[in-house]
């Protein structure tokens, strides 16, 4: 299976910016947005895509996103803040999330940004926001369903999802008395108009069916409510990650984003939804493998009951490995042997979990000073690097022949210009 990138240009990149680094390639990622962008406008109906910036917020990208006619799902009065930045239109971000100060509130309501309700404090705070910005602010709620979108062939994992689903805390279980109270709640507040409903139910689904079936509630009480949009949230799997859950070690059937906006619209359609927007939250989809990482193997190690590589990208650049996420690794730079071997690659960190994958064929000659890539790293990767142990990597972009260093490498003193009051 060939990776798609140009190899040789990957190590280039490696030897003269040293690594670990990451590699973003920004034409796979205007790519896949235009592909979203096409599939939603050859729907019959109005429809829109919201980038999530927590995916990956790297202003370079989120500057080409914007650029490109995507909203923005923001979670955080910092990510609002870095989405107006970026040049988002404020029309075309949604503020989402579980926590939201009265400050983020009034900030979304002052640049009209559409704010999915998510707590019942959020209600009151928003009503002042809008009464003394002297406006009538379009909300939206979010919903759950209360059903796993997962599959497996193991009853006992399902009882799980489904206990799980049933417990979620992003939003209201749809036919609730608890969403109706909030509901009422959004009616009788003169300054707030509800215009949307909103639902994002898991990252990395790759089961069409059980989704399309958990959204099919959200979509009835859309129905029910006569709202202008439906967002359906993100969550599509991608095919260039495995995740492993629980004992559904299938990588389920992929999702095609197009094949199921189709289905989603046709459902709408006979629900009685047919002039409503359809709307949807890819992060993953958009980013995954627009970026990977190049790492060189420091340590070899082979042992009576293991054969260790040991690389200089580990958990705190990489941590999705520490979540069970299995990507694919391809050797770079010189030619290797076409005898394979199963590896156990680690990272660098002194810590138990730091460990990639328990055992990936990869050629038996690595050693001391390869290269390797780390495919499909463009999500949640730069946003939930930190600094334990060792310092978070830069990033450059290629555009075409274009190469530019987008995002320099962290510096001690970067992360000690935390501290307050040291005199050395
Ligand atoms: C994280 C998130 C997304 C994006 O999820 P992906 O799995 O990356 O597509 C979309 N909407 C909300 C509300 C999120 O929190």
């Amino acid at each position: 299976m060939t990776t798609g990138w140009d190899e040789e240009r990957l190590a280039d990149i490696a030897g003269r910016h040293g690594t670990p680094v990451h590699v973003l390639d920004v034409r796979r990622a205007e790519r896949s947005a235009d592909e979203l962008l096409g599939a939603l406008g050859g729907l019959g109906r109005p429809g829109r895509a919201y980038y999530s910036v927590k995916t990956n917020y790297l202003p370079h990208l989120c500057e080409r996103f914007a650029a490109r006619g995507l909203g923005a799902d923001v979670v955080s009065g910092y990510e609002l803040r870095a989405a107006l930045r970026a040049g988002f239109a404020p029309g075309d971000i949604v503020f989402n999330g579980p926590v939201k100060t009265p400050e983020e509130l009034a900030l979304a309501v002052r640049n009209s940004v559409r704010v999915n309700i998510d707590g019942e404090h959020e209600i009151a705070a928003l009503e002042r926001a809008a009464a003394e910005a002297g406006t009538v602010a379009e909300v939206g709620i979010r919903l759950f369903p209360g059903l796993p979108v997962t599959a497996s062939d193991d009853p006992a994992f399902l009882a799980q999802a489904e206990r799980t689903a049933r417990r979620g805390r992003f939003g209201w279980p749809t036919g609730s008395g608890q969403l109706a109270r909030v509901l009422a709640a959004v009616d009788a507040a003169r300054h707030l108009s509800l215009t949307a409903v909103h639902a994002h139910l898991g990252s990395q689904i790759v089961h069409p069916e059980p989704l399309l079936a958990a959204l099919d509630p959200v979509l009835e009480e859309a129905a029910r409510l006569g709202v202008r949009e439906v967002n359906i949230g993100g969550g599509f799997g991608v095919p260039g990650i495995l995740r492993p859950r629980g004992t559904d070690r299938s990588p389920g059937p992929g999702l095609d984003p197009a094949t199921f906006l189709t289905a989603v619209d046709k459902r709408m359609t006979e629900l009685g939804l047919g002039d409503a927007v359809l709307a949807c939250e890819p992060g993953r989809l958009l980013v995954s493998d627009a970026m990977c990482l190049l790492t060189r193997v420091m340590s070899r190690k082979e042992l009576p009951d293991a054969r260790w590589l040991i690389l200089d990208a580990g958990h705190h650049i990489a941590p999705w490995t520490g979540t069970g996420e299995v990507h694919r690794f391809t050797p770079l730079g010189r030619e290797f042997s076409g005898d394979l071997t199963p590896w156990s690659l680690a990272g660098p960190l002194c810590y138990e979990a730091d460990v990639h994958a328990p055992a990936t064929d990869l050629p038996a000659d690595l050693g001391i000073g390869d290269l390797l890539a780390m495919h499909d790293s463009g999500a949640y990767s730069l946003g939930r690097s930190n600094n334990f142990i060792r310092l978070r990597a830069g990033v450059v972009a290629i555009d075409g022949e274009r190469e530019d260093l987008v995002w320099r490498a962290e510096t001690d003193e970067d992360v000690f210009r935390f501290a307050v009051g040291v005199t050395a």
